[in-house]
This record gives structure tokens, sequence and C-alpha cells, in this order.
């Protein structure tokens, strides 16, 4: 097995109050395709964005390739190598393709080859044939598919995918699966979360179930599969 990339201990979050997080414990290792699986509201979001250290009342013990997150602000925590898109996909609308991915260029680490447009057009071919296109003259889709590319032009080790096929056409869903295959055979860790069972059960090595804040299961994408009965009570799929 491959050593872990990220490693998160005792994961709490609250907002206000209530205590949406309860003690979450995983691991993504080098490489692989991990789904954090689980119904409306079981807490996904809350779980990336407190990796990224966007819950201000969070509690965590995290290692991203050994270095401690501890309070370290978001934008360290990318520098390291950790990239995250959110769900609402932050990309320039009034940019080009090509000035949106510009935007994200950050150099690679020594001994890899850096992402290039060029190479981001060959992942998301459909990026190619707009590459002048302004932002805002896109659907959710392909901006959802612009903001992955934009994040790997950082050059990230790993990216937090927060519900990438949310709203977007089948045909799109389909190319985003391949592009993520793709990022994964490139060596770039993802973890997913996501409500599409379907989507994330094609393209995930492992998968963790959160039910109310809390980790119900976590195996492999196999064991899962296999669960129906878990399946039936977490997801209700
Ligand atoms: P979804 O798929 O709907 O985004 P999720 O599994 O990602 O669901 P979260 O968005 O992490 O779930 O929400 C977990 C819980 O925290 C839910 O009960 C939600 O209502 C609550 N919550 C989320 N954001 C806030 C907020 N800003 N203020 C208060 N409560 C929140």
């Amino acid at each position: 097995m491959n050593a872990p990339i990220l490693e998160v201990w005792n994961l709490c979050a609250f907002y206000g109050r209530a205590q949406v997080l309860f003690d979450l414990t995983f691991r993504l290792q080098a490489g692989e395709v991990m789904a954090l699986v689980g119904r409306n509201g079981a807490g996904k979001t809350t779980t990336l964005k407190a990796i990224m250290g966007l819950v201000s009342a969070s509690a965590r013990q995290a290692t991203f390739k050994g270095h401690s997150l501890g309070r370290l602000p978001t934008y360290k925590i990318a520098r390291l190598g950790l990239g995250y898109v959110p769900e609402d996909r932050r990309i320039f609308t009034d940019l080009t393709v090509e000035e949106n991915l510009e935007t994200g260029r950050r150099p690679a680490p020594a001994g890899r080859s850096p992402w290039t447009p060029e190479r981001l057009f060959r992942l998301f071919p459909n990026l190619a044939e707009m590459r002048g296109r302004r932002g805002s003259q896109m659907s959710g889709g392909e901006q959802q598919m612009l903001a992955i590319a934009r994040t790997l032009m950082g050059n990230p080790d790993a990216i937090l995918l927060d519900e990438p096929s949310e709203g977007i056409a089948p045909v799109i869903v389909q190319m985003m699966a391949e592009a993520i295959r793709a990022m994964k055979a490139e060596g770039v860790a993802v973890l997913l979360s996501e409500q599409n069972w379907a989507f994330a059960a094609g393209i995930s090595d492992r998968a963790c179930v959160i039910e109310r804040g809390e980790i119900r299961f976590q195996g492999s994408m196999a064991e899962l599969m296999a669960n129906e009965a878990l399946r039936a009570d977490t997801l209700g799929v």
C-alpha cells in the first residue's frame, strides 16, 4: 500500500453551538481517489473546508506530506501542494479560459514536469475548444472543469473536490470522470465529496461514508458496493 499523503485525526467542527463533525479520522493515500459520500447535510463539505482551515470552529490534527497543518492559513496549506476546488467553482468570469489557467500557475516541485495549458487541454478536450472564451459564457459543467484545471496549474500532489458533478449535464459528468481518472494516472491523489453515487463508485478506489457528521464506513469501494444494507441505510442507494 502507498504511504498516506493526507492524514486527519479526530476532526471536529461546529457552526455556532451545533457540532456537525465528530472525531473523523481518515487517510488519503498518495495517488488514490477516495470518495467521501453521504446524504445531504452529512458533513462532506464541512470536512473539506475544515481540512483547508476554512471552518473557524474546528479542531483537528492533520498532516499533509508529513507537514503538520496545525493552524496554518489556507494559502499556506495550498502552497504545500493541497489543491481545493469548492462547490461554487471560483473562476474569473471576465477572464478567458487561458487567462483563468494562468492565474493558477505555480512552480512544480523539483523533478516533476509542470502542468501546462497544453497538457490540461489534452485532459479536458472541451476546454481546448473554448480557450479564448470568457468564463461568463461557459456552462456550469465547463466552469467546473476550468476550476479543476486551474487548480492543477498549481501542480498539487492532491486535490479536494467538492461535488464536482453537481448540477452538470450527464455528458460533462462523463468527461469529468475521465479527467479524474487521468489525474490519478498522473499521480494526483483526489479526495472527492460526492452525492452522485454512480459517479463516485465509478472512479474511486476507496470510500468513507459519513452520516450526521460521523464516519459509518471506511474501506474499499468494492466492499461498499457489496454491502447493500449499509448503502441503503446511509446513502439511500
Ligand atoms: P451538502 O451536500 O448539502 O453540501 P454536506 O454533506 O456537504 O451536504 P455540510 O454542508 O458539510 O454537509 O453540512 C453539515 C451540517 O452543517 C448540515 O447540518 C448543515 O445544515 C450545517 N451547516 C453547513 N454550513 C453551515 C453554516 N454556514 N452555518 C450553520 N450550519 C451549517
